[in-house]
C-alpha cells in the first residue's frame, strides 16, 4: 500500500515529481539512481516518480523500487 513511502510525505522528505523535459519517470529514476546523491528511496510510480531523501540521523538505503498497479493494489518490486 506504500504507507512507508506516504509517510515520508508527511515528514516533507519525499516528494512527487514528473521530469518531461528530461524524459519519462522511467529514465528520470534511472538519472538519479546513478547519481551520488544520498537518496533513501527512489520509486518510479507509474507516470511519476517518488524521490524520498533519507532521515538526517539515518544512513540512506539508497533503495529503487518500481510500482505496479494491480487489482488487489499498488505492489513494489526492486529495481526499475
Ligand atoms: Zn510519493
Amino acid at each position: 500500500m506504500g504507507g512507508a513511502a506516504n509517510s515520508t510525505h508527511l515528514s516533507a522528505l519525499a516528494a512527487d515529481f514528473t521530469c518531461p523535459g528530461f524524459g519519462s519517470p522511467l529514465e528520470v529514476c534511472k538519472k538519479l539512481a546513478g547519481s551520488k546523491m544520498p537518496y533513501d528511496q527512489i520509486i518510479q510510480e507509474g507516470t511519476w516518480v517518488h524521490f524520498a531523501i533519507g532521515a538526517p540521523n539515518k544512513t540512506p538505503r539508497r533503495q529503487i523500487l518500481t510500482a505496479r498497479f494491480g487489482p488487489k493494489g499498488t505492489t513494489y518490486t526492486i529495481g526499475l
